[in-house]
């Protein structure tokens, strides 16, 4: 048996994501002990950098660029409260780029939200007169929309884009690129809901929501164990990974890790819902039902620089956006990944390279020097309609057992911020169980729709 901490009251977290990990700061800071269980020999889950062979050596890699917006409050306010905030640098111009080269760009301009963007789409090439009309008068549907809430769950954003007159090129080059990178999901697939909650947060509720934060370090850095160190009252047992729960009357009476029995006051569970639903069936969540979708990373490494833009969208293709890193020699790109699922590496590549050739001439004349693909068959949850309303929230059927996991009740899709907020909310409820009064969830800038 583990010791019990003396002061303040022990909170046991079995993962450390970022849902884990934000709960047990925000906790560790109100004075609890806080162990978090993790079964990787690092931090920061789904959000991940793996070391990959490279020639003789080995290089470090994310799974995939993650990336945020300014509206994702909650995760710039963890950024804060671990003094990480400086390595996320935030851009405020997205480039589209049509095959052939030409670019569009799309930045705020002079006017107030939601007329922000009136200038800059007035002037965008890859769309015609007609498509620039339906868009906004989706737009107008999207703001009137959105105050339907959860109503909206019942059918797929693409049925409703559709039932709003939107031309086939606004879908394509449009809608498509904006939210299939959010939500990971084709239109047909993913519910109305969240994507037009996305759209209203990111487009319409404010002015600088859209601007795009791209971390400056690998994610393995970002999210690396000596940040969390710093906090004295969290403890982060890497290596460790959870087996099983014991209950009894209404209460958690323990976990066991690596073979041993963990007792606390208070528990989490901030693993993935289908690692719940395997280790602890009789809990109920109603996820264990849910799927996933995958997404590749596709890593380009050239002699020379084959870029000067910082990342683009790239329309009408397989690849969806490239982020350039180390002066334009290092590109990532994320994928269309249902495609790009059952393709071998090289395969992959060799589409990823023709592709590409087709936007940068400078890839077709430049020298290969290394590629690497990863895939994530289970990136990301499938939010279709009927999701939201199988979401839990953190309390469960025991009264000291509380859920975290961006698959529980947070109104996103599965993010970085939706595993933050709901850190945060187990913390709270954590709290409120213990009569003391604390808010951790901030205002993610979305106009009071939730
Ligand atoms: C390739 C990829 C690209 C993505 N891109 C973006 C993006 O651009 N922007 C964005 O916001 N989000 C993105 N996401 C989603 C984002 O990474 C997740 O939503 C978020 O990290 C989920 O955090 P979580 O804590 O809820 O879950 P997880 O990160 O899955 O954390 C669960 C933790 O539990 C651990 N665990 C599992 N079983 C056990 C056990 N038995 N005992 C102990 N520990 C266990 C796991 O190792 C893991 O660390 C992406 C995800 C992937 C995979």
């Amino acid at each position: 048996m583990r010791g019990v901490a003396k002061s303040g009251m022990r909170v046991a977290i079995a993962g450390g994501g970022l849902s884990g990990l934000s709960a047990a700061w925000v906790l560790a800071e109100q004075g609890f002990d806080v162990d978090v269980y993790e079964s990787r020999r690092f931090p920061g889950g789904r959000a991940a950098s793996y070391e990959v062979p490279d020639g003789d050596g080995r290089i470090r890699l994310d799974n995939s660029q993650h990336i945020l917006m300014r509206c994702c409050g909650n995760l710039q306010d963890l950024y804060r409260r671990l003094g990480i905030e400086h390595l996320v640098e935030y851009y405020s111009q997205f480039t589209f780029l049509e095959p052939g080269g030409r670019s569009s760009t799309l930045r705020a301009g002079l006017l107030p939200a939601p007329l922000h963007f009136a200038e800059a789409f007035a002037g965008i090439r890859f769309l015609s007169l007609a498509d620039k009309l339906s868009i906004s008068r989706g737009m107008i549907a999207v703001r009137r929309d959105v105050r339907r809430g959860p109503l909206l769950d019942t059918l797929t954003m693409g049925e409703w884009l559709r039932g709003h007159g939107q031309t086939e090129n606004a879908l394509r080059r449009f809608w498509a690129p904006v939210l299939v990178s959010a939500v990971n999901e084709t239109l047909e697939v993913m519910s109305a809901w969240q994507g037009i909650r996305l759209i209203y947060l990111g487009f319409l509720a404010g002015k600088g929501n859209y601007e795009m934060g791209v971390p400056k370090v690998l994610l393995g850095d970002l999210y690396a164990a000596d940040h969390f160190a710093r906090q004295p009252r969290l403890h982060l047992h890497l290596g460790s990974a959870v087996t099983g729960f014991r209950e009894a009357d209404g209460r958690l009476l323990g976990i066991e890790v690596n073979g041993e029995q963990v007792e606390a006051g208070a528990f989490v569970s901030a693993l993935p819902f289908e690692r719940l639903c395997s280790l602890f069936p009789s809990l109920e969540t109603g996820m264990c039902q849910t799927s996933h979708s995958p997404i590749a990373g596709i890593h380009l490494r050239f002699r020379q620089p084959v870029t000067n833009l910082p990342h683009a969208a790239l329309l009408d293709r397989n690849i969806q956006w490239f982020f350039a890193k180390e002066g334009g020699t290092l590109l990532s790109y994320r994928g269309a990944s249902r495609t790009l699922e059952t393709m071998g590496k090289q395969e992959i590549v060799d589409l990823a390279l023709k592709e590409l050739a087709e936007f940068l001439p400078e890839v077709g004349r430049a020298t290969l020097t290394g590629a690497w693909v990863t895939r994530e068959t289970k990136a990301t949850f499938v939010a279709s309609p009927g999701f939201e309303a199988r979401r839990p929230g953190p309390r469960t059927r025991l009264r000291n057992f509380f859920l975290a996991g961006d698959w529980t009740n947070t109104g996103w899709p599965s993010t970085m911020e939706g595993a933050v907020i709901s850190g945060y909310r187990a913390a709270e409820a954590i709290c409120q169980v213990q009569g003391i009064p604390a808010r951790f969830v901030v205002d993610s800038r979305d106009g009071g729709i939730r």
